[in-house]
């Protein structure tokens, strides 16, 4: 019997596992009670990390489409069919040509992290796609106004705050989303034993907000509404102190102006919120000691999604809590290529809408074109007509707006190459589809989640099994070797060479770097025998704020360091760090950023909107999923249907709908504000040709084919998914049917 230490990789919480082996038989999972983040905790979905082991539904051999039948084949036969398939277009039509979709899981995988930039940059196309933009986009798109990148996102202190108001967020279910902290349920309760308070707005009471002070529902898509009248009241009322961080802010006076046509009691009607109860959780706020804002995604997946996103941190620079213990501070991550190392203070800032969609003409962000327009890329012919689409680690026919428009684009693509665990309902129309690892044969390490956690932690766990494939840097770097016209064989340590080389050359030209004029070729002899991953992680570490700089503290973080700590390293509790922390040009926080403040009319134009009194419709976070695949393991998807219809009793029984059903099943309960339903995000497992047969024993019903691409916030791209108008029709067995509705403004 073997014993291992592992990070989670499942969702951002990053918790310990202790994984006991024997042979290649995962005999228990259980929390690491001595990890220095998570002390001991994990969630059910950690139990999956052993069944995803043992599925047999998980591929293992790639699949190659052979007279329109998916059959195994080698790697070698699987990367000359892709050369043969996908040369000829790139020949063609160019690199527009070939889009990509990159699935939620790349944000926790050390290779796509690593080695995921470079097939895309040989790559070069304009139609890249990700999980970003049906989740948080509008968030990164105002941090990167306010501060400077994508990933200058504040995080609440969850610790060390009295107060803590969360809207759009249910973590005690998600444990965290742009938050990475296990056991939200402790620190929540933490919060409380101090004699802190916790707020909850939401259209549901969740998990979250049973364990909460005061839970508040709210009418969805007004939350945006909601923060800039607790924001007037704050300034009405003369409670706004930013104190020391003032002389950092620009465009305070201006965002003081801005909300004055917010009151309260205009407010009050549209988000469902009496006037008095604002004006009251504004005062509170602005009178806690140490208080935090904290949204997410029930914020962000709406049509003010951005400007709910920057109120957010309005009102923690308003009440003084931006930057500033207990409040609202940014991480110091060992290891990013952004926002952790370097002098600061000042950059390029954020440039959105460098180029455009084809047919929509919507802009990009972050090198990234809204998903949404995906379907209508791959249908309109022309030039730049998106021909071929590769897929890592993604279901975007189940995830993303519109499903059966994108279903049938897929169906006419020339070519589809899936990099995936499963055939599952995207990937089963790929022409060749090639297997990921699973997570115990690769080393872990949250490069990402690590630089949004509410603590400076640090924590290396290796491969547990030995690889049955190729690592998915591997089959990046052949890619990529295609892409460059290297055939089927490309040279897989040339590539990686190059990685690693292009890194070390940007950091010894980096003034502000520990590395700055070393010289590369005894950088690159440091990082020996390292390759793949492992080695770029390594040189991040070192020259990162806590590194050993190459030996310029020898008591500095390296990898070595991380191997021999496998219960991690605390690098402690979140600290100031403006003005270095910043990259907006102005080395200030821009608090009124141009794009955000000229659609504010739009914001206050929704005050005045007529409402029809229709249904409408909004996701759920659930404990046991976090993305479509968890759905093919038995412990996950157990016990009582999870893929149902929540309505408030006062609805159902207006519109005759009792529990139970099939097609949509329906739970009726007061967990849910009236005149909303809820389906969670991610079901609908029953399309011919998926090769998961758990899930599809479980399939439940695909809310997004009721999303509308054509709804796309504009100031993020994010797709509209809550809060979209829905009728429902009584079914047999009291199951409800669910179509969308035209009428917006509900
Ligand atoms: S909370 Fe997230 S990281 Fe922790 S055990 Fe659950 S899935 Fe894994």
């Amino acid at each position: 019997m073997a014993t291992y230490l592992r990070t989670c990789p499942f969702c951002e919480a990053t918790c310990g596992l202790e994984i006991e082996t024997e042979g290649r038989e995962v005999v228990s999972v259980r929390g690491d009670k001595e990890d220095v983040f998570s002390r001991g905790f994990i969630c059910p979905k950690a139990f999956g990390i052993k069944q995803l082991h043992e599925d047999p539904d998980r591929l293992t051999t790639p699949l190659v489409r052979r007279d329109g039948e998916l059959v195994e084949a080698s790697w070698d036969e699987a990367f000359e069919e892709i050369d043969r398939r996908l040369s000829p277009i790139l020949g063609e039509h160019g690199k527009n040509a070939v889009a990509v979709y990159l699935g939620n899981p790349n944000a926790h995988n050390l290779s796509a992290i690593t080695h995921g930039p470079a097939w895309l940059r040989v790559l070069g196309t304009q139609n890249l796609y990700s999980a970003s933009t049906v989740d948080q986009m509008p968030k990164q798109v105002s941090s990167g106004h306010m501060f400077g990148t994508m990933l200058s996102v504040p995080i609440p202190d969850v610790d060390r705050c009295d107060h803590l108001l969360l809207l759009g967020a249910n973590p005690l279910v998600s444990n965290g989303s742009l938050l990475t902290a296990p056991n939200m349920r402790g620190r929540l309760r933490a919060i409380r034993e101090r004699g802190g308070k916790v707020v909850v707005i939401d259209p549901r009471r969740t998990r979250t907000a049973e364990e909460a002070d005061e839970h508040h529902f709210i009418r969805p898509g007004t939350d945006a509404l909601l923060l800039a009248a607790i924001a007037r009241t704050i300034v009405e009322e003369g409670l706004d102190d930013p104190g020391a961080l003032a002389e950092h802010v620009n465009g305070l006076d201006e965002v003081r102006a801005l909300v004055r046509d917010f009151p309260p009691e205009e407010v009050a009607d549209a988000c469902g919120i009496e006037a008095g109860e604002i004006r009251r959780m504004a005062r509170e706020l602005a009178a806690a000691e140490r208080a935090a804002v904290y949204a997410r995604i029930g914020t962000c997946t709406q049509e003010f999604g951005t400007h709910a996103s920057w109120l957010v941190d309005v009102l923690n620079v308003l009440t003084g809590n931006l930057d500033r213990e207990g409040g609202a501070l940014f991480t110091r991550a060992a290891a990013g290529q952004k926002n952790s190392a370097g002098a600061g203070g000042s950059g390029r800032g954020v440039r959105f809408g460098r180029w455009q969609s084809r047919v929509r003409g919507l802009d990009e962000y972050f090198g990234e074109l809204p998903v949404s327009v995906l379907a209508e890329e791959i249908e309109t012919p022309g030039e730049g007509q998106v021909r071929a689409l590769i897929t890592a680690a993604g279901n975007p026919i189940v995830s993303t707006p519109n499903s059966e428009r994108l279903e049938s684009a897929v169906e006419g693509l020339d070519f589809m190459l899936s990099i995936d665990i499963y055939v599952n309902e995207t990937t089963r129309h790929a022409d060749v589809i090639l297997p990921a690892p699973e997570p115990l044969e690769k080393s872990h390490y949250d490069v990402a989640f690590y630089q949004l956690s509410t603590r400076n932690i640090a924590n290396f766990s290796p491969a547990v099994f030995d690889r049955q494939g190729l690592a998915e840097w591997e089959v990046y770097m052949r890619i990529a070797g295609i892409i460059a016209g290297q055939g089927p064989n490309g040279d897989v340590a040339a590539f990686d060479d190059m990685v690693i080389q292009t890194l070390i050359q940007r950091e010894v030209g980096n003034e502000a770097s520990p590395v700055a004029g070393r010289d590369p070729a005894e950088l690159l002899e440091a990082l020996e025998p390292r390759r793949g991953p492992e080695r770029v992680l390594d040189f991040l570490l070192r020259t990162g704020p806590y590194g050993d700089g190459f030996g310029s503290d020898p008591e500095g973080l390296t990898l070595d360091v991380l191997e021999q700590n496998p219960h991690g390293i605390d690098l402690g509790p979140l600290a100031p760090r403006i003005p270095e922390v910043l990259r907006t040009p102005s080395g200030k926080v821009e608090l009124a950023p141009e794009a955000i403040v000229a659609d504010v009319d739009r914001l206050r134009a929704a005050l005045g909107r007529e409402r029809n009194g229709g249904m409408v419709l909004i996701g759920r976070r659930q404990l046991r999923s976090n993305n479509s695949w968890m759905h093919n393991l038995p412990a996950l998807v157990k016990g009582k249907e999870s893929c149902t219809l929540h309505i408030h009793p006062d609805d159902a029984e207006r519109l005759g709908l009792g529990a139970g059903g099939m097609a949509a099943p329906v739970e009726v309960t007061e967990d849910i504000m009236p005149g909303v339903v809820s389906i969670p995000h991610g079901w609908g497992h029953d399309a011919n040709g998926v090769r998961m047969s758990v899930a599809s024993e479980h399939a439940g019903v695909n809310s997004n084919v009721l999303a509308d691409e054509s709804q796309v916030e504009p100031l993020s791209g994010n797709a509209v998914l809550n809060g979209i108008p829905v009728e429902l029709d009584r079914l047999e067995h009291g199951a409800a049917a669910v179509a969308a509705d035209d009428v917006r403004g509900v």
